[in-house]
Protein backbone atom coordinates (compact mmCIF):
# COMPACT_ATOMS: atom_id res chain seq x y z
CA UNK A 1 0.00 0.00 0.00
CA UNK A 2 1.22 3.29 -0.75
CA UNK A 3 1.39 6.52 1.24
CA UNK A 4 -1.96 8.32 2.65
CA UNK A 5 -2.08 11.89 1.27
CA UNK A 6 -3.72 14.87 2.06
CA UNK A 7 -4.54 17.16 -0.42
CA UNK A 8 -5.62 20.39 1.23
CA UNK A 9 -8.15 22.46 -1.40
CA UNK A 10 -10.92 21.18 -3.52
CA UNK A 11 -10.83 23.83 -6.52
CA UNK A 12 -9.20 22.71 -9.86
CA UNK A 13 -5.61 22.29 -8.96
CA UNK A 14 -6.52 20.17 -5.97
CA UNK A 15 -9.12 17.90 -7.47
CA UNK A 16 -6.80 17.43 -9.92
CA UNK A 17 -4.01 16.56 -8.37
CA UNK A 18 -6.09 14.24 -5.93
CA UNK A 19 -7.21 12.28 -8.87
CA UNK A 20 -3.69 11.88 -10.61
CA UNK A 21 -2.83 10.88 -7.06
CA UNK A 22 -5.39 8.22 -6.44
CA UNK A 23 -4.46 6.94 -9.99
CA UNK A 24 -0.83 6.47 -8.69
CA UNK A 25 -2.12 4.13 -5.96
CA UNK A 26 -2.07 6.32 -3.15
CA UNK A 27 -4.68 6.75 -1.14
CA UNK A 28 -5.81 10.10 -0.96
CA UNK A 29 -7.92 12.47 1.48
CA UNK A 30 -9.19 15.44 -0.04
CA UNK A 31 -9.94 18.50 2.90
CA UNK A 32 -11.84 22.01 1.93
CA UNK A 33 -13.40 24.61 3.35
CA UNK A 34 -15.88 25.15 0.53
CA UNK A 35 -17.29 22.66 -2.29
CA UNK A 36 -15.93 22.79 -5.39
CA UNK A 37 -18.21 24.55 -7.49
CA UNK A 38 -18.00 27.83 -4.62
CA UNK A 39 -14.18 28.00 -5.31
CA UNK A 40 -12.43 30.52 -7.51
CA UNK A 41 -12.07 27.70 -9.99
CA UNK A 42 -15.83 27.35 -10.29
CA UNK A 43 -15.85 30.91 -11.74
CA UNK A 44 -13.37 30.00 -14.59
CA UNK A 45 -13.66 31.03 -18.31
CA UNK A 46 -12.44 28.58 -18.72
CA UNK A 47 -9.52 28.39 -21.29
CA UNK A 48 -6.92 26.58 -21.83
CA UNK A 49 -4.59 29.25 -22.01
CA UNK A 50 -1.27 30.46 -19.56
CA UNK A 51 -2.28 33.58 -18.59
CA UNK A 52 -0.92 35.82 -15.70
CA UNK A 53 1.43 33.28 -14.62
CA UNK A 54 4.82 32.29 -14.17
CA UNK A 55 8.12 31.34 -14.76
CA UNK A 56 7.75 30.35 -18.49
CA UNK A 57 9.87 27.52 -19.21
CA UNK A 58 7.60 24.98 -16.15
CA UNK A 59 4.47 27.00 -17.39
CA UNK A 60 4.95 25.66 -21.20
CA UNK A 61 5.69 22.22 -19.51
CA UNK A 62 2.61 21.81 -17.56
CA UNK A 63 0.34 23.53 -20.09
CA UNK A 64 1.59 20.83 -22.65
CA UNK A 65 0.75 17.68 -20.37
CA UNK A 66 -2.73 19.27 -19.42
CA UNK A 67 -3.53 20.42 -22.84
CA UNK A 68 -2.81 16.81 -24.27
CA UNK A 69 -5.15 15.20 -21.00
CA UNK A 70 -8.18 17.92 -22.38
CA UNK A 71 -7.73 16.89 -25.59
CA UNK A 72 -8.42 13.39 -24.37
CA UNK A 73 -11.26 14.84 -22.10
CA UNK A 74 -13.22 16.35 -24.83
CA UNK A 75 -14.36 12.99 -26.75
CA UNK A 76 -16.24 12.52 -23.14
CA UNK A 77 -19.48 14.83 -23.49
CA UNK A 78 -19.97 14.33 -19.45
CA UNK A 79 -16.30 16.91 -18.87
CA UNK A 80 -17.48 19.42 -20.42
CA UNK A 81 -14.29 19.95 -22.66
CA UNK A 82 -14.51 21.10 -25.52
CA UNK A 83 -11.83 22.21 -28.56
CA UNK A 84 -12.82 25.60 -30.04
CA UNK A 85 -10.61 27.47 -33.05
CA UNK A 86 -9.44 30.74 -31.00
CA UNK A 87 -8.52 33.99 -32.94
CA UNK A 88 -6.58 36.43 -30.83
CA UNK A 89 -6.88 39.45 -32.75
CA UNK A 90 -3.64 42.18 -31.96
CA UNK A 91 -3.59 45.90 -32.66
CA UNK A 92 -0.34 45.92 -33.63
CA UNK A 93 2.21 43.41 -34.99
CA UNK A 94 3.35 40.78 -32.58
CA UNK A 95 6.17 38.42 -32.65
CA UNK A 96 6.07 35.26 -34.86
CA UNK A 97 6.07 32.87 -31.75
CA UNK A 98 4.97 33.71 -28.60
CA UNK A 99 6.40 33.06 -25.75
CA UNK A 100 3.73 30.24 -25.37
CA UNK A 101 4.37 28.81 -28.60
CA UNK A 102 5.75 25.32 -27.60
CA UNK A 103 2.45 24.01 -25.27
CA UNK A 104 0.09 24.44 -28.28
CA UNK A 105 1.84 23.33 -31.42
CA UNK A 106 0.62 25.13 -34.46
CA UNK A 107 0.09 28.59 -34.23
CA UNK A 108 -1.47 30.06 -37.55
CA UNK A 109 -2.12 33.75 -38.67
CA UNK A 110 -5.03 35.31 -40.37
CA UNK A 111 -4.76 37.33 -43.83
CA UNK A 112 -4.49 41.22 -43.71
CA UNK A 113 -7.50 40.72 -45.72
CA UNK A 114 -9.57 38.16 -43.31
CA UNK A 115 -8.63 40.81 -40.03
CA UNK A 116 -11.48 42.65 -38.16
CA UNK A 117 -11.19 46.43 -38.72
CA UNK A 118 -8.85 47.81 -35.93
CA UNK A 119 -6.47 44.60 -35.63
CA UNK A 120 -3.34 44.24 -38.04
CA UNK A 121 -2.36 41.36 -36.75
CA UNK A 122 -3.30 37.72 -35.08
CA UNK A 123 -2.43 34.35 -33.35
CA UNK A 124 -5.00 30.85 -34.39
CA UNK A 125 -5.07 27.91 -32.67
CA UNK A 126 -6.98 24.91 -31.31
CA UNK A 127 -8.41 26.22 -27.81
CA UNK A 128 -9.50 23.49 -25.02
CA UNK A 129 -12.77 25.27 -23.61
CA UNK A 130 -13.53 24.01 -20.33
CA UNK A 131 -17.36 24.61 -18.89
CA UNK A 132 -16.18 24.53 -15.57
CA UNK A 133 -20.25 23.84 -14.52
CA UNK A 134 -19.65 20.37 -15.85
CA UNK A 135 -16.33 19.91 -15.61
CA UNK A 136 -15.87 20.48 -11.43
CA UNK A 137 -18.78 17.72 -10.62
CA UNK A 138 -17.03 15.79 -13.31
CA UNK A 139 -13.52 16.07 -11.16
CA UNK A 140 -15.38 15.17 -7.99
CA UNK A 141 -17.39 12.50 -8.67
CA UNK A 142 -14.06 10.54 -10.61
CA UNK A 143 -12.20 11.35 -7.47
CA UNK A 144 -14.79 10.96 -4.60
CA UNK A 145 -15.85 12.25 -1.41
CA UNK A 146 -14.17 15.89 -0.04
CA UNK A 147 -14.08 16.08 2.99
CA UNK A 148 -15.76 19.53 4.20
CA UNK A 149 -13.00 20.92 7.05
CA UNK A 150 -11.63 25.02 7.32
CA UNK A 151 -7.98 23.71 9.14
CA UNK A 152 -6.20 26.86 10.59
CA UNK A 153 -2.81 25.48 9.48
CA UNK A 154 -0.77 23.59 7.36
CA UNK A 155 0.14 21.53 10.44
CA UNK A 156 -3.27 20.78 10.95
CA UNK A 157 -3.82 19.96 7.52
CA UNK A 158 -0.75 17.52 7.74
CA UNK A 159 -2.53 15.52 10.27
CA UNK A 160 -4.88 13.70 7.86
CA UNK A 161 -1.94 11.89 6.11
CA UNK A 162 1.69 10.95 6.17
CA UNK A 163 2.23 13.78 3.34
CA UNK A 164 0.52 17.01 2.68
CA UNK A 165 -0.34 18.50 -0.62
CA UNK A 166 -1.02 21.73 -0.35
CA UNK A 167 -3.44 23.04 -3.38
CA UNK A 168 -5.29 26.19 -0.88
CA UNK A 169 -5.40 28.65 -3.90
CA UNK A 170 -5.14 32.30 -2.71
CA UNK A 171 -5.48 30.94 1.26
CA UNK A 172 -1.89 29.72 0.93
CA UNK A 173 -0.41 33.01 1.47
CA UNK A 174 -1.93 32.80 5.12
CA UNK A 175 -1.16 28.91 5.14
CA UNK A 176 2.29 29.07 4.27
CA UNK A 177 3.57 32.74 5.41
CA UNK A 178 4.09 33.59 1.56
CA UNK A 179 4.10 37.28 1.51
CA UNK A 180 4.44 37.11 -2.43
CA UNK A 181 0.60 35.83 -3.01
CA UNK A 182 -1.91 38.59 -3.48
CA UNK A 183 -5.22 38.40 -5.72
CA UNK A 184 -5.74 39.54 -9.19
CA UNK A 185 -9.32 40.36 -9.25
CA UNK A 186 -11.47 39.25 -11.74
CA UNK A 187 -15.15 40.02 -13.56
CA UNK A 188 -17.08 38.29 -16.24
CA UNK A 189 -20.16 38.23 -17.75
CA UNK A 190 -22.34 35.58 -19.01
CA UNK A 191 -24.50 36.01 -21.90
CA UNK A 192 -27.00 33.61 -23.73
CA UNK A 193 -25.03 32.47 -26.47
CA UNK A 194 -26.37 34.20 -30.10
CA UNK A 195 -24.35 31.71 -32.52
CA UNK A 196 -20.36 32.36 -31.59
CA UNK A 197 -18.54 28.74 -31.88
CA UNK A 198 -14.87 30.44 -31.63
CA UNK A 199 -13.27 32.34 -28.83
CA UNK A 200 -12.12 35.55 -29.86
CA UNK A 201 -9.75 38.25 -27.67
CA UNK A 202 -8.55 41.46 -27.78
CA UNK A 203 -5.91 41.56 -25.19
CA UNK A 204 -4.41 44.89 -26.08
CA UNK A 205 -7.12 47.09 -26.38
CA UNK A 206 -6.43 50.17 -24.80
CA UNK A 207 -9.87 50.35 -23.16
CA UNK A 208 -9.21 46.62 -21.18
CA UNK A 209 -9.03 43.31 -22.48
CA UNK A 210 -12.12 41.88 -24.27
CA UNK A 211 -12.80 37.95 -24.94
CA UNK A 212 -15.61 36.14 -25.70
CA UNK A 213 -15.21 32.41 -24.74
CA UNK A 214 -18.74 30.22 -26.24
CA UNK A 215 -20.14 27.42 -23.92
CA UNK A 216 -22.49 25.55 -25.79
CA UNK A 217 -25.38 27.60 -24.49
CA UNK A 218 -23.94 30.60 -23.23
CA UNK A 219 -20.89 33.03 -23.68
CA UNK A 220 -18.37 34.21 -21.16
CA UNK A 221 -17.59 37.86 -21.90
CA UNK A 222 -14.29 38.93 -19.99
CA UNK A 223 -13.10 40.98 -18.15
CA UNK A 224 -10.87 42.42 -15.84
CA UNK A 225 -7.58 42.07 -14.55
CA UNK A 226 -7.07 44.11 -10.91
CA UNK A 227 -3.90 43.26 -9.55
CA UNK A 228 -4.09 42.95 -5.52
CA UNK A 229 -7.10 44.20 -5.16
CA UNK A 230 -9.73 41.93 -2.72
CA UNK A 231 -13.34 43.15 -3.07
CA UNK A 232 -16.31 40.57 -4.35
CA UNK A 233 -18.51 42.97 -4.99
CA UNK A 234 -19.95 43.10 -8.36
CA UNK A 235 -19.70 46.47 -10.21
CA UNK A 236 -22.24 47.14 -12.67
CA UNK A 237 -20.77 49.67 -14.77
CA UNK A 238 -17.60 47.46 -15.27
CA UNK A 239 -19.86 44.37 -16.53
CA UNK A 240 -21.60 47.36 -19.25
CA UNK A 241 -17.85 48.04 -20.04
CA UNK A 242 -17.20 44.03 -20.74
CA UNK A 243 -19.78 44.06 -22.67
CA UNK A 244 -19.60 46.85 -24.68
CA UNK A 245 -15.32 45.88 -25.56
CA UNK A 246 -16.62 42.63 -26.27
CA UNK A 247 -19.11 43.39 -29.15
CA UNK A 248 -16.02 45.60 -30.74
CA UNK A 249 -14.97 41.53 -31.35
CA UNK A 250 -18.68 40.42 -32.30
CA UNK A 251 -21.34 42.92 -32.43
CA UNK A 252 -23.93 40.06 -31.61
CA UNK A 253 -23.20 39.72 -27.99
CA UNK A 254 -24.29 43.46 -27.34
CA UNK A 255 -27.79 42.33 -27.71
CA UNK A 256 -27.84 38.93 -26.29
CA UNK A 257 -29.41 38.17 -22.79
CA UNK A 258 -27.24 38.64 -19.89
CA UNK A 259 -27.45 35.79 -17.60
CA UNK A 260 -24.98 36.75 -14.84
CA UNK A 261 -22.02 38.32 -13.77
CA UNK A 262 -18.89 36.45 -12.08
CA UNK A 263 -16.43 37.71 -9.86
CA UNK A 264 -12.98 35.47 -8.15
CA UNK A 265 -9.63 36.48 -7.34
CA UNK A 266 -7.17 34.92 -8.89
CA UNK A 267 -4.27 33.46 -6.73
CA UNK A 268 -1.47 34.84 -7.97
CA UNK A 269 2.29 35.10 -6.45
CA UNK A 270 5.13 37.21 -7.47
CA UNK A 271 7.91 34.41 -8.70
CA UNK A 272 5.12 32.55 -9.78
CA UNK A 273 3.81 29.27 -9.07
CA UNK A 274 5.05 27.59 -6.06
CA UNK A 275 5.63 23.90 -6.83
CA UNK A 276 7.68 22.00 -4.49
CA UNK A 277 8.18 20.14 -1.35
CA UNK A 278 9.17 22.13 2.02
CA UNK A 279 9.42 20.14 5.34
CA UNK A 280 6.87 21.65 7.75
CA UNK A 281 8.04 22.35 11.60
CA UNK A 282 6.28 19.42 13.06
CA UNK A 283 8.89 17.22 10.38
CA UNK A 284 5.68 16.25 7.85
CA UNK A 285 6.66 16.09 4.08
CA UNK A 286 4.48 19.26 2.31
CA UNK A 287 4.08 19.48 -1.28
CA UNK A 288 3.39 23.00 -1.85
CA UNK A 289 1.20 23.74 -5.69
CA UNK A 290 -0.24 27.02 -5.55
CA UNK A 291 -0.20 30.78 -7.08
CA UNK A 292 -1.43 30.02 -10.68
CA UNK A 293 -3.06 33.15 -11.46
CA UNK A 294 -5.23 32.99 -14.17
CA UNK A 295 -4.00 29.23 -15.34
CA UNK A 296 -4.86 27.16 -12.64
CA UNK A 297 -6.96 25.18 -14.92
CA UNK A 298 -4.62 25.40 -17.54
CA UNK A 299 -2.00 24.30 -15.74
CA UNK A 300 -3.64 21.48 -13.48
CA UNK A 301 -2.32 17.98 -14.99
CA UNK A 302 0.75 18.97 -15.79
CA UNK A 303 1.55 19.96 -12.22
CA UNK A 304 -0.65 17.16 -10.73
CA UNK A 305 1.85 14.56 -12.75
CA UNK A 306 4.68 16.35 -11.21
CA UNK A 307 3.43 16.20 -7.86
CA UNK A 308 2.81 12.45 -7.95
CA UNK A 309 6.80 12.61 -9.88
CA UNK A 310 7.93 14.07 -6.74
CA UNK A 311 5.96 11.79 -3.94
CA UNK A 312 7.03 8.42 -6.04
CA UNK A 313 10.54 9.54 -5.52
CA UNK A 314 10.30 10.80 -1.67
C1 LIG B 1 -12.67 35.61 -13.75
C2 LIG B 1 -11.68 34.51 -13.81
C3 LIG B 1 -11.44 33.85 -15.00
C4 LIG B 1 -10.48 32.82 -15.06
N1 LIG B 1 -10.31 32.18 -16.24
C5 LIG B 1 -9.40 31.17 -16.32
C6 LIG B 1 -9.22 30.47 -17.55
O1 LIG B 1 -9.86 30.74 -18.55
N2 LIG B 1 -8.30 29.46 -17.57
C7 LIG B 1 -7.55 29.12 -16.47
O2 LIG B 1 -6.72 28.23 -16.56
N3 LIG B 1 -7.73 29.77 -15.29
C8 LIG B 1 -8.62 30.79 -15.20
N4 LIG B 1 -8.79 31.47 -14.03
C9 LIG B 1 -7.88 31.20 -12.91
C10 LIG B 1 -8.29 29.97 -12.14
O3 LIG B 1 -9.63 30.12 -11.75
C11 LIG B 1 -7.37 29.79 -10.92
O4 LIG B 1 -6.03 29.79 -11.30
C12 LIG B 1 -7.70 28.46 -10.27
O5 LIG B 1 -9.06 28.42 -9.94
C13 LIG B 1 -6.86 28.21 -9.02
O6 LIG B 1 -7.28 26.96 -8.52
P1 LIG B 1 -6.89 26.46 -7.09
O7 LIG B 1 -7.43 25.07 -6.98
O8 LIG B 1 -5.45 26.70 -6.84
O9 LIG B 1 -7.65 27.45 -6.07
P2 LIG B 1 -9.18 27.56 -5.63
O10 LIG B 1 -10.11 27.25 -6.72
O11 LIG B 1 -9.30 28.91 -5.00
O12 LIG B 1 -9.34 26.47 -4.52
C14 LIG B 1 -8.73 26.61 -3.25
C15 LIG B 1 -9.24 25.51 -2.36
O13 LIG B 1 -8.58 25.59 -1.09
C16 LIG B 1 -9.57 25.48 -0.06
N5 LIG B 1 -9.10 26.16 1.14
C17 LIG B 1 -8.55 27.38 1.26
N6 LIG B 1 -8.28 27.63 2.57
C18 LIG B 1 -8.65 26.54 3.26
C19 LIG B 1 -8.62 26.19 4.65
N7 LIG B 1 -8.16 27.04 5.57
N8 LIG B 1 -9.10 24.97 5.02
C20 LIG B 1 -9.58 24.11 4.09
N9 LIG B 1 -9.63 24.40 2.78
C21 LIG B 1 -9.17 25.60 2.37
C22 LIG B 1 -10.79 26.16 -0.68
O14 LIG B 1 -11.97 25.82 0.04
C23 LIG B 1 -10.74 25.57 -2.07
O15 LIG B 1 -11.30 24.28 -2.06
C24 LIG B 1 -9.75 32.47 -13.91
C25 LIG B 1 -10.02 33.10 -12.69
C26 LIG B 1 -10.97 34.11 -12.64
C27 LIG B 1 -11.25 34.77 -11.33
Amino acid sequence: MRAEIAVLGAGVCGLTAAIALQDKGFRVTLLSAEEPERTTSAVAGATWFPYKVDPPDRVNHWAQVSRAVFEKLRTDPETGVLLRECHQLWRSPVAREPWWAEAVGTIGRLARTELPPGFVDSYVFEQPVIDMRRYLPYLRERFGAVQRIRVKSLAEASGHGEVLVNCSGLAAGRLAGDLGVYPIRGQVVRVRNPGIDRVLADFDNPEGEAYIIPQPDSCILGGTTDSAEWSLTERAAEADRIVARCAGLDPRVAEAERLEARLGLRPARAGGVRLESQRLANGRLCVHNYGHGGAGVTLSWGCAEEIAEILEQS
